[in-house]
């Protein structure tokens, strides 16, 4: 041990002192050999350390007749290091059964039973992965088919099969079976292990493969429930006759698998076969009541995980359908592109033209002998303006286009109409227009750009503004909720109403009856509100326009 030196404290006696920092020392430069394994092989380690809680559970009914466990998920574990870690962990296959046994024990150095043991779950897993590795089955292990799990169950039972057909071989040549229990040992054996397989191997898989959506959703809490509630039930069955009360099990899981899909499922299968075991581990249970339950949970396991399966490929059935809806939008919005770059290509070319038709005449001015110096300003003047056009049509399109969608907040709807109402409020004292807002006590606060909303709010109160007759116009904005999660917004004038073309829904960019009007205002108040996922819409009635939009509420899950 190397010297360290150490303060003393004068109080203490040294060697007490001495020997503390020998054992921190001890401890921080002597790792155990579990913790130098579990850094360099943390599969390996996982995988040992989970098969030595899962052997210990499983062993838990051992007191059975036949010596057969109820439940037995050890295969399942075997045939997820093998399909996830690859063939060089076989010899830990192997090892495992030996290495529990040793562990806990158990070891009855009947060496060749132990040995059968291994050979005979060794080959039972490995046959079981050899055949999801063929190429035929096209077996993924993200489980992200119907038909993935239909591959595994398919291999598990053959797994199973062999399992319980060895087993039975085993103990029947030992002696320690008569014939005639033959065929129940056999039933046992294969269907505990099934049922242990087909919860836990897919419940591993899916999340070794970073396919797991357990723990990352809003359902947590209800899955948390349904746990909570197996447990319950377990309790409150405790000391009865659980082979009666086994249906109250069952509902939990067929909660879970609608809620979770398959993983659900599993879990709660995984909840319910552990503290089955458990419980029936303490009682003293007659074979044919065994026999029974293991059935019971059989059909449980496989209707449980048709539920998670149905449900994960509704929910996968769901996104793509909603991946198409999203590919169509952006197709549909690639068709009106290009009418809108025509209408740009329109808008720029006609300055352009004019810009070129006063520079050309610039040009034919300078070259006459007689150059009016005056003339070719003022002509140069107006090419400039031309351009300026141009350019400002270029700069609302940006505006157009480049609309920020970051950045949203909570606010009160009250305050981003009184800040509008700021921006125009000399434009519509000038006209002598009146503007009331009335909005509803109850209104939610929305979920916004503060700044793009008062955008939209200015551009339509000035356009209300152009259409009312000045002295006489009334403007009012108003507000309502709009079920839950949207609040409606319109703003009304007593002015002409919007043009036909308008309301028949023709596009509303470059769309102007005014002299100095560009016709960019009502599409840019659309794209922002529907960049808002707002409805946008104009109408008329009898005593003038009015356009409505919605905004989404702030509420809790509010976020970009
Ligand atoms: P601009 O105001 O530059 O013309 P807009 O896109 O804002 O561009 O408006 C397009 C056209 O819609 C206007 O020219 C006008 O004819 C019509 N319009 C807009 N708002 C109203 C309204 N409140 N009442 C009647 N017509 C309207």
């Amino acid at each position: 041990m190397p010297h360290m030196p150490v303060p003393l404290k004068s109080s203490e006696p040294v060697q007490d002192e001495a020997s503390d920092v020998r054992s921190t020392l001890k401890h921080v430069n002597q790792p155990t050999a579990l913790e130098i394994f579990a850094a360099f092989y943390p599969l390996a380690t996982g995988y040992l350390l989970a098969y030595a809680a899962l052997d210990w559970i499983s062993s838990a009914d051992l007191s059975f007749p036949l010596r057969v466990s109820f439940w037995n998920p050890l295969a399942g574990l075997d045939l997820v290091l093998l399909i996830y870690g690859g063939w060089r962990y076989f010899p830990l296959v192997l090892l495992a059964p030996l290495l529990a046994d040793l562990a806990f024990g158990r070891v009855s150095f009947v060496w060749d039973m132990e040995v059968g043991q291994m050979l005979v779950s060794g080959l039972a897993s490995s046959v079981g992965v050899f055949i999801l590795q063929r190429s035929v089955t096209r077996f993924d292990p993200k489980l992200q088919s119907m038909r993935d799990i239909g591959m595994l169950l398919l291999a598990g039972s053959i797994a199973s099969l062999l399992y319980a057909s060895g087993n039975v071989a085993m103990a029947l040549g030992k002696g320690l079976l008569k014939t005639e229990e033959a065929f129940l040992a056999f039933r046992m054996f294969g269907v505990g292990q099934f049922s242990g397989m087909i919860s836990l191997t897919p419940l591993l898989l899916m999340r070794l493969m970073g396919e797991s959506h357990l723990l990352d959703n809003k359902r947590r809490l209800a899955l948390g429930i349904a746990i909570g509630s197996i447990v319950l039930a377990l309790t409150l069955v405790r000391g009865q006759d659980i082979y009666v009360w086994f249906f109250l099990l069952a509902i939990p899981v067929a909660w879970m698998a609608i809620l979770a899909g398959v993983e659900g499922a599993c879990l709660g299968l995984l909840a319910v076969q552990i503290g089955v075991v458990l419980h029936i581990g303490t009682q003293h249970a007659l074979i044919g009541q065994v026999s029974i339950l293991q059935a019971r949970l059989l059909v449980l396991c496989l209707t449980a995980l048709a539920i998670g399966v149905l449900m994960s490929e509704r929910r996968k059935f769901e996104q793509q359908v909603r991946q198409h809806q999203e590919a169509l939008f952006r197709l549909g919005r690639i068709g009106s592109m290009g009418e809108v770059a025509a209408a740009i290509a329109h808008e720029i070319n006609q300055p352009l033209m004019a810009a070129g038709t006063y520079m050309r005449l610039v040009e034919t001015s300078l070259a006459s002998a007689t150059v009016d110096r005056n003339e070719a300003a003022q002509i140069t003047r107006k090419a400039v303006e031309q351009i300026d056009r141009a350019a400002e049509v270029i700069r609302n399109i940006r505006g157009l286009t480049k609309l920020d969608r970051s950045g949203r907040l909570e606010h009160r709807l009250s305050a981003l109409v009184e800040n509008a109402l700021k921006i125009c409020r000399i434009g519509l004292e000038e006209r002598q227009i009146s503007c009331r807002v009335v909005l509803a006590p109850d209104l939610p606060p929305v979920y916004v750009i503060g700044i793009q909303i008062e955008q939209v709010l200015v551009n339509l109160i000035q356009n209300a503004a152009d259409a009312v007759t000045p002295g006489r116009g009334t403007i009012v904005i108003s507000a309502i909720p709009l079920g839950r999660d949207k609040v409606e917004v319109s703003v009304s004038d007593n002015g002409t109403g919007f043009p036909e073309p308008l309301l028949d829904g023709e596009s509303l960019l470059f769309w102007t009856t005014k002299i100095d009007g560009n016709g960019i205002g009502l599409s840019l108040c659309r794209t922002i509100v529907e960049a808002h996922e707002g409805k946008f819409q104009l109408k008329n009635v009898a005593s003038g326009a009015i356009v409505h939009f919605t905004l989404p509420v702030a509420g809790p899950f509010s976020h970009d």
